[in-house]
């Protein structure tokens, strides 16, 4: 990280759902992280990270953010406002050669892998239309919708992180091309991730370490697309006394919930400043702190929630 370049952070919630203490934790660390160092922050709302996006959720996420004492620089961005953008990066890509058209259903991916996937597991796109149409339009003209997908460079990747430990993939090997343009031609997620943290100048990306394998896809992108590279920084998940993470059961537990209850922000911004290795007192803005914070006190291990604490939590007006 060069001292020189002033640090830009970012929030980017997806409207998928309600926002969690999962997230309260890493919007704060990422907050901290910026804010101790002078550093701006903006924000981003990412409305195109895929079909579970609920157009309510964008509000409930700026209500969570403001009543947390999170703070943001310039107006935030909605990303589905950008579409010239990013299809601007997709003609880009695919000008350089570096997409090609595809005309596989989920069912034909499925089908082409010989183990048996089941669930929501991501799928090793094997390559099926990689060299098969001169263009789009001859892809169409299989009378079906045609994706784009990026080529994905062979090879393993090391990504270096400014907390977890550098992490290897194969990213080729692990999912193959993956897709820049849905066949509606929005653009697909990690492709809308990229333009947009180049787009708001962003410097430092801190979030869940759920999404260190997006790192990796992340960073051919920015490659392929001649951006820069934003530092990295993964941070632990909050987990449940049996080590579950939130996400998936997150009702009881959203930062909605617990606004409507009345409970004090203050205590859910001084159990994650705890959780962060901060000493500080139980209840406290997100600015008081900031004089404490620093990464080197994080823990290494996910932050683990009990019952008790969460039931302090919940009570806490
Ligand atoms: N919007 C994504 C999420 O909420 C985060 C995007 C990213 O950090 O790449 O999971």
């Amino acid at each position: 990280m060069s001292a020189e370049r002033p640090v830009v952070g970012r929030l980017a919630p997806s409207p998928t759902g309600l926002l969690h203490l999962g997230h309260a934790r890493s919007f704060l660390l990422a907050w901290w992280s910026v804010r101790a160092r002078g550093g701006s922050m903006v924000l981003r709302i990412e409305d195109l990270d895929g079909p579970r996006v609920k157009p309510a959720m964008i509000d409930a996420a700026l209500r969570d953010l403001d009543w947390l004492g999170l703070d943001w620089d310039g107006p935030w961005l909605l990303q589905s406002s950008g579409l010239e953008r990013l299809r601007a990066a997709v003609t880009s890509l695919a000008e350089r050669g570096a997409t090609y058209p595809c005309v596989c259903s989920r069912g034909d991916v499925r089908a082409a892998l010989s183990a048996p996937q089941q669930g929501d597991v991501e799928l090793r796109y094997p390559g099926t239309c990689r060299g098969r149409f001169e263009s789009l339009e001859a892809a169409r003209a299989t009378g079906r919708e045609a994706s784009l997908r990026f080529r994905v460079p062979e090879g393993r990747l090391t990504i270096g992180d400014g907390f977890a430990p550098p992490a290897t993939f194969d990213v080729q090997a692990e999912v193959g091309d993956f897709m820049v343009a849905r066949r509606d031609e929005t653009p697909a997620y990690q492709l809308a991730v990229v333009v947009d943290d180049a787009h708001q100048g962003v410097t430092e990306v801190l979030r869940g370490d759920d999404l260190l394998p997006s790192a990796a896809r992340q960073w051919h992108l920015q490659r392929a697309l001649g951006l820069g590279h934003p530092t990295f920084v993964h941070v632990p998940l909050v987990v449940d006394e049996n080590g579950r993470r939130f996400a998936k059961r997150a009702d009881d537990l959203s930062l909605s919930e617990l606004r409507e209850r009345g409970v004090d922000p203050r205590a859910v911004v001084g159990w994650a400043a705890r959780s962060a290795g901060l000493e500080l007192p139980e209840r406290l803005t997100p600015r008081e702190a900031l004089a404490d914070f620093s990464l080197a006190r994080l823990p290494h291990e996910p932050a683990r929630l009990g019952p008790e604490e969460l039931a302090k939590l919940k009570s806490a007006r």
